[in-house]
């Protein structure tokens, strides 16, 4: 590998570059999490982070990837053999749905175009058929990482009360929340998983869990096995005593000052720079994609999401030896093709701590290495994204 100078730039979807104020938040000794101060301190995260789910409900809070707040929604209020629906999007639905299999429950797989989203009307006709409401839980994925697609789940709430369904609507937004709209409240979510290190700007290590009063309401007859998931255990518990065992008091320094971090900037300024940033990478793509090499994985442009955007070869390119190179060459981070796309496609990651010449540089990189090894693309993407953000 070419010895790397400079700095390296994490064009991954996750984990995203954390803020120096946030490191240095985080960089200081242990505390007894037991104290006055910390109560204080997971009183403060718990309010900042309802404000970001735009809930009034509680958060739960776990030391954890985002895997274990994927246990913890399906294991706290479901039962063994219970039906849940989970809406195939991508390679994040399919281990969702897998992992609803493994702990007991009777996942039915709601089968989508991974290039087009959600159809809400699928989502709706499935519910009405099961007129003995035998589906508990309908898991989607607003923002699929694996692919940038984004799902309407505003339209798919409405689909689930058009059907007068009573499943509660499951969702991951590990990848939008913090960088896309989301109301948890608003579109009437009953279960929302988020993770530490995508928009919020953190290290890996905290998995979230918001939970409504519906789905609140079904935790006393669940049946799934849990401990360290187990809500009921943390509701009887003040917020600073609510992680199972011992807690990660260093992530709470870190999670309140990136929560400030956003309120500075504000949630809509925070979603509008991640709009305007990935407006310019889509018309980067779109110039290099007249040379036929390559293109947007996702057909359905009105889908295409504001924090993450996949990029598909053409056959006879290999998406990885490309990624390597940019990686090699210019030390950027690019993301890989998940499962069946691996190989195929490279994920530029446009989320969290992000400016114009972080996009403008990873941008460059990407054209630059098109350029080397002689992949026939439009010249005028670098371009067309200055032109995009030089408007103001
Ligand atoms: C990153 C991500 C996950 C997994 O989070 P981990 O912390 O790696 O377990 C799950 N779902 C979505 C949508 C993600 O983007």
């Amino acid at each position: 590998m070419a010895l790397a100078r400079g700095r390296q730039f994490l064009a991954i979807p996750g984990p995203t570059n954390v803020p120096l104020r946030v490191l240095q938040a985080m960089d200081r000794p242990p505390i007894d999490f037991t104290s006055p101060e910390f109560a204080a301190l997971a009183e403060e995260v718990q309010h900042g982070l309802r404000k970001v789910f735009k809930t009034e409900h509680d958060i739960f809070i776990w030391a954890s990837t985002g895997h274990g707040a994927w246990e913890a929604a399906l294991a706290n209020f479901f039962s063994a053999g219970e039906e849940v629906l989970i809406c195939e999007t991508g390679s994040f639905s399919e281990w969702w749905f897998e992992m609803a299999g493994l702990l007991g429950l009777k996942p039915e797989y709601l089968p989508g175009d991974w290039k087009q989203g959600i159809d809400p009307a699928k989502v709706e006709e499935r519910l009405r058929a099961d007129t003995e409401h035998k589906i508990k839980g309908v898991g989607v994925v607003p923002n699929e990482t694996s692919t940038g697609l984004t799902n309407d789940l505003a339209a798919i709430r409405k689909a689930i009360d058009a059907a007068g369904h009573p499943a509660l609507l499951l969702c991951d937004t590990i990848s939008s929340l913090g960088s896309m709209d989301f109301q948890m409240d608003g579109w009437g979510v009953d279960v929302v998983v988020g993770g530490s290190q995508k928009g919020l700007m953190l290290h890996t290590g905290l998995g979230l869990l918001g939970v409504s009063a519906k789905a609140l309401a079904r935790a006393d007859e669940a049946d799934v096995p849990r401990r360290y998931w187990d809500i009921r255990r943390s509701l009887q518990m003040p917020y600073h005593m609510r992680n199972p065992g011992t807690a990660p008091a260093h992530f709470f320094y870190g999670l309140k000052e990136s929560i400030t971090f956003i309120e500075e900037e504000t949630l809509d300024g925070v979603f509008a720079r991640h709009a305007r940033l990935a407006e310019a990478v889509r018309r980067a793509i779109a110039e290099w994609a007249k040379g036929g090499a390559l293109n947007f994985f996702v057909e359905n442009e009105a889908r295409r999401s504001n924090s993450v955007t996949a990029v598909e070869f053409a056959d006879g390119y290999n998406a990885d030896e490309f990624r390597f190179a940019v990686r090699d060459d210019f030390n950027v981070m690019l993301g890989g093709g998940l499962m069946k796309l691996g190989g195929k496609v490279f994920r530029i990651g446009h989320l969290g701590d992000l400016n114009e010449p972080m996009v403008w540089g990873t941008l460059a990189a990407i054209e630059a290495t098109l350029k080397r090894k002689g992949i026939p693309h439009g010249s005028g993407g670098v371009d067309a994204a200055i032109t995009h953000l030089a408007e103001a």
